[in-house]
């Protein structure tokens, strides 16, 4: 049995012992329902706000020294999240929250220290039910289950072909593990929240309740995703809707074909938000770019079918048929003799 120190619920505060620690403290709804704690009622919607732009809430020096607010905000953000009900803000802060501990996991593996290993270990097995051993310099965990989350990954250091492999048993980084399993994280925190039971809601809070009802609706201003659309593309959106890293390579894939369909720049750029890397700016220009309505004017071209293969980008079907440009799908059928 592992003792958990306040560090550690400030890393990782979806973890049950969170809990624990605030019942031992003395922390209620109706408490932190007075006015007094209306700062930490700010902090917790400042860390949806961030969430909701793709970022990573960064817990500086000054949060360590204050850790109760810390882990606080994370339980009144959950707490305004089940009240507000609404899955996109939900499912954006528990994507951001998973890689927030994606971090910390991947620095708390690095330190190659027993003790600190110890934590990051017990949260793989117990969780994930994934063992992970060290092995010198490096964590190795069985095929089955390195096999059973790299299936999601389409980037070619994925493969196991790519992987050193021994006795059964593939080796990883302290980035790679953590990365493995950012989709668990993501889909736990995610369930934690909806299985929050909420018996009331201190007035200190409705205010903000109804702030994150106005914040969603920046967020439904889709991309219009067409059913027409080929598998590479349909593949290349449900990668950045997981939060996933899409190459840039599947980027620009993914721009001249919205563009060439007709889609605006505002239209298109939504879709980059939930990138691990998403930056507004960056990508407003890089878009403004592939339109050609930047730099020289030179607008880009969808790359064709043999290039996107060449890039493990294509997810080829019957109804492809031949076609030599994404952009083709759905208009030749049959042409063959
Ligand atoms: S064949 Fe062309 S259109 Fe079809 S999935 Fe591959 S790249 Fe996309």
């Amino acid at each position: 049995m592992i003792q958990l120190g306040i560090r550690d619920l400030v890393k990782y505060p979806f973890l049950a012992e969170t809990g624990e620690y605030l019942r031992d403290k003395g922390f209620n709804l109706e408490q932190l329902g007075h006015p007094d704690w209306k700062p930490i009622v700010e902090k917790a919607y400042g860390r949806i706000m961030v969430a909701t732009t793709g970022q990573i809430y960064g817990s500086s020096v000054q949060d360590f020294e204050n850790m109760d607010s810390e882990i606080l905000s994370f339980v009144i953000a959950v707490i305004l999240l089940k009240s507000a009900g609404i899955p996109t803000l939900i499912k954006r802060f528990s994507l951001s929250e998973a890689r927030r501990a994606e971090r910390y996991l991947q620095r708390d593996l690095q330190m190659k220290n027993e003790t600190k290993l110890e934590l990051p270990l017990k949260i793989m097995q117990e969780l994930f039910s994934v063992e992970v051993m060290t092995e010198g310099e490096n964590f190795v965990i069985s095929i089955p289950n390195y096999l059973k989350r790299a299936v999601h990954f389409h980037e070619k250091e994925w493969k196991l072909i790519n992987r050193r492999v021994e006795n059964g048993f593939v080796f990883l980084t302290a980035h790679e593990i953590a990365r493995l399993i950012r989709k668990e994280l993501d889909v736990y925190i995610n369930s934690k929240i909806q299985a929050v039971n909420i018996s009331f809601i201190p007035d200190t809070f409705k205010e903000r309740i109804s702030d994150l009802s106005l914040l969603a609706k920046n967020f439904s201003e889709y991309v219009t995703v067409s059913s027409d659309y080929p598998p590479c593309i349909k593949h290349a959106i449900e990668i950045l809707d997981k939060g996933e890293n899409l190459p840039h390579s599947g980027r620009f894939m993914l721009a001249t074909f919205l563009l060439s369909k007709g889609q605006a720049i505002d239209q298109i750029s939504p879709l980059f938000k939930n990138a691990p890397d998403y930056n507004e700016r960056v990508t407003r220009y890089q878009l403004d770019h592939i339109a050609g309505s930047s730099g020289k004017g030179t607008k880009y071209s969808c790359p064709s079918c043999d290039k996107l293969k060449s890039e493990n980008l294509c997810f080829e079907i019957p109804e492809c048929n031949g076609i030599i440009n994404p952009i083709q799908f759905g208009r030749k059928r049959t042409t063959n003799a």
